[in-house]
Formats: structure tokens, C-alpha cells, sequence
């Protein structure tokens, strides 16, 4: 399926936030992630050139490097802040607690099978005890993600909380000055919204990244 059919195949958006229990569309097939593409090898040689990486001190403590997954041809990618302990002993990014709400996010909110999206960090290796990502390490990691997002073009990055919406934005702004505004990278536009772990401390704030994944289906219907 094409980018246009998979976006136009998909449902419109409900009026009301469904992030506390909507009905899930998770089952719903589609056949993009079977699609052969070159930006999948692109990907594989991004893999290759980041090997056992050893660029930064992270290495020491990683388990394993959580390069990110989904769709190589994705139309939409998000971008987190780094793995946390489930993730460096899985290899997969957002497969925690906040994984399970970024879950909810993708496929109630925005009614598109989570395997469609791509899903990467700022950071490939997990800091110890889950502390923020250091400059150091966001410069050394920063070749990977550009590598990345330009293998495959989404049409629209969401940047999930403060490191990867100020990393897009190239900003050193505050999440709460970046959320609300549509930014562009390289010609992509991007959506800053809060980070899912946050959300698990702040419920309340479910209603702003509901208005944010607005956002993003209309941009994605454009
Ligand atoms: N938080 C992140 O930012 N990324 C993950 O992969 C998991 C939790």
C-alpha cells in the first residue's frame, strides 16, 4: 500500500480524547511493512556504520544498542529521549510503560497500526538510572538520528518531550514553549507533544497531546 492509500485508508479522527480506553483499531491490517523499499536498506547501512558503537560513554552501561523499529517507508516517525531498562533489555524502543501509552497514542488516538510508524530516541543506548541524556551524547548519537530520518522521509516527526522536540526544533526552548507550534526539519514538518513517561505522572496532560495528534492527521491528510 502507498503512503496516500494507507492515509487515506485510515478512519477519521473522533472528537474526544480516546487515550483513556477508546476502542483499539490495533488489529486493523495493512500491508505497507511488507512493502520492499530502498529506504530499508538505507536503514540496514545506517545499522552497519553505528556496528558496536563505542562513540560515547553510554556503551559502558548499555545492555544493547535500541536502534529503533517500524516501517522503513513510515509517513509518520516518532522521536523519543533515549531507552529505559525494558528497552535496553529488549533492543526495542518504547516497549515499557510509556511504550504501552505511546501504543495508545498511535493506534487509538491516531487509529494507525503502530507497525505503519517508525519509532526511534535521541539516544540508541540507555542512560544509567534512566538520567537525562547528556550534550556529549546527544552530539555523538546526533549522525545516527539525521541518518535516519533522512532514510525515510515521514512526512511528519513527532518530537515526544523536551530532548527530541528541542533536538528537531534545534532549540533550547522549554516542551511547554515548543508544544503548539508546527516545526520543520529539512522540509518535514514536525510535531513537538509531550513525552508519554510524563503522561503517566500527568494524566491531565492527555488532552494536549490529543489536540497535538490532531495536528498531526491533518498534516498527514494534506
Ligand atoms: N522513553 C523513551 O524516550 N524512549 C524509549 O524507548 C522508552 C522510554
Amino acid at each position: 500500500m502507498s503512503r496516500a492509500a494507507l492515509q487515506d485508508a485510515a478512519p477519521a479522527a473522533p472528537s474526544q480524547p480516546p487515550l483513556d480506553g477508546g476502542s483499539s483499531s490495533g488489529g486493523r491490517e495493512s500491508s505497507a511493512a511488507a512493502t520492499p523499499s530502498v529506504s530499508s536498506a538505507d536503514l540496514d547501512a545506517v545499522r552497519e556504520d553505528l556496528g558496536d558503537c563505542q562513540r560515547c560513554k553510554l556503551a559502558q552501561g548499555r545492555k544493547t544498542i535500541v536502534f529503533g523499529q517500524g516501517n522503513p517507508r513510515a509517513p509518520l516517525m516518532f522521536v523519543g529521549e533515549a531507552p529505559g531498562a525494558e528497552e535496553d533489555e529488549q533492543g526495542l524502543a518504547f516497549v515499557g510503560r510509556a511504550g504501552q501509552l505511546l501504543t495508545d497514542i498511535i493506534e487509538k488516538g491516531l487509529r494507525i497500526p503502530r507497525k505503519d510508524v517508525f519509532i526511534v530516541n535521541v539516544l540508541k543506548c540507555r542512560p544509567p538510572e534512566n538520567r537525562n541524556p547528556e550534550p556529549d551524547e546527544i552530539m555523538a548519537c546526533q549522525p545516527f538520528l539525521e541518518k535516519q530520518i533522512d532514510a525515510i522521509r515521514p512526512r511528519v516527526l513527532v518530537g515526544l518531550g523536551k530532548f527530541a522536540a528541542q533536538w528537531l526544533f534545534k532549540s533550547m526552548e522549554p516542551i511547554s514553549r515548543l508544544r503548539g507550534r508546527v516545526g520543520d526539519y529539512k522540509g518535514i514538518k514536525v510535531v513537538p507533544t509531550y513525552h508519554p513517561a510524563f503522561l503517566l505522572r500527568n494524566p491531565a496532560a492527555k488532552r494536549d497531546v490529543w489536540e497535538d495528534m490532531k495536528v498531526v492527521r491533518d498534516l498527514l491528510k494534506e
